[in-house]
């Protein structure tokens, strides 16, 4: 009994993003072992998160406020959106402090390999936001990869007719490179030398 409770958090660890079966056997011992230092405020933590996080309304951002910290700065830049696939890129480029406006996060990217479509990201939410008007530029930040150049494109044909400016990062880095990965120093040069569709 025992030893199948542990297996069952071992299972569920190793479906942890980083983890696999041997690493998630020996965080599974850590955590029983540090029932007080790691265990404990882990479950506090993870019940925070599950009861006080959500999504955006506005921007897809998560946060404790719905619309979140970022959308009700009122020292953002309102006219411009940096569109990113995932909150991790909206963190990184936060991490960078080299972007004062706002974010779009479109919860993924469009792939014909993994049947993701239009439909499945926030684009409709994206272009209302450009149709309510006030915002003269869209900066795609959405990576080297097939599937983030695919979807900038898309984007873009979406977003021209409204006639502003839609840019996008200019990167030094080899293709397939995702942006999460960037160290901030690539990522301030990529968005200060963005260019222009
Ligand atoms: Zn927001």
């Amino acid at each position: 009994m025992a030893i199948s409770e542990i297996d069952k958090l071992i299972q569920i660890l190793a479906r942890l993003p980083g983890l696999g079966p041997r690493s998630a056997r020996r965080a599974a011992l850590y955590l029983i072992k540090r029932k007080e230092n790691i265990l404990h405020p882990l479950i506090e933590a993870l019940r925070m998160v599950d009861t006080a996080i959500r999504p955006c309304g506005n921007c897809g951002n998560l946060d404790v406020a719905d619309p979140c910290a970022i959308c009700t700065n009122e020292k953002r830049d309102r006219t411009k959106i940096c569109v990113v696939a995932d909150v991790s890129d909206l963190w990184a480029l936060e991490r960078t402090g080299a972007w004062r406006g706002l974010y779009h996060v479109l919860g993924g990217l469009l792939s014909a390999l993994d049947g993701i479509g239009p439909e499945h990201l926030l684009i409709s939410p994206l272009v209302r936001r450009v149709e309510e008007g006030g915002v003269t530029e869209i900066v795609l930040a959405l990576g080297a990869t097939v599937e983030g150049q695919t979807t900038a494109h898309f984007l873009a044909d979406r977003l021209l007719p409204f006639g502003i400016q839609i840019s996008r990062l200019a990167h030094g880095v080899p293709v397939g490179e995702e942006l999460d990965y960037l160290d901030d120093g690539t990522l301030i040069q990529a968005l200060e030398a963005r260019r222009s569709l």
